[in-house]
């Protein structure tokens, strides 16, 4: 008998730490390079802009526009096709890859440049960030 797949789960690193213990605090936080200021929407130890390796973090708003996506039909671990693997623009600039939740994985309701919002999935060891249809269930 095989054990339940379940979703794979990201590895912190003292790089990235800050990230994830801001995520189980419910913030999307980002990194600024002291230089360029470049947001970038993953933790880097160096900017892909000009190569600076100094940076604050920051809080996202959260707030995002679908740029584009998939619907996959096909199996994955801890996840039940058919679901949204979105590119997701940041309203701070950088895109990012995660999924859309909480909408039907049907082209009718998934338009480009449909606001969204951040959410936070409770994976156990770990927090990552999803986003949902802005206006549905919203803290704020
Ligand atoms: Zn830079």
């Amino acid at each position: 008998m095989t054990p339940p797949l379940t979703k794979l789960l990201p590895v912190p690193t003292p790089e990235t730490q800050p990230y994830w213990d801001a995520a189980r605090d419910g913030e999307l936080r980002l990194q600024r390079c002291q230089e360029c200021a470049t947001v970038r929407a993953y933790p880097q130890s160096s900017c892909a802009t000009c190569g600076s390796q100094k940076y604050d973090w920051f809080a996202a708003s959260g707030r995002a526009t679908l740029y584009s996506y998939v619907i996959s039909h096909r199996p994955a671990p801890g996840f039940t096709p058919p679901f949204v693997i979105a590119l997701v623009q940041l309203e701070e600039g950088p895109r990012m890859l995660s999924n859309v939740v909480d909408v039907p994985p049907d082209p009718e309701h998934l338009p480009l440049d449909l606001p969204l919002t951040v959410r936070f999935e409770d994976r156990g060891t770990i927090v990552v960030p999803v986003f949902a249809p802005s206006g549905k269930g919203d803290a704020a």
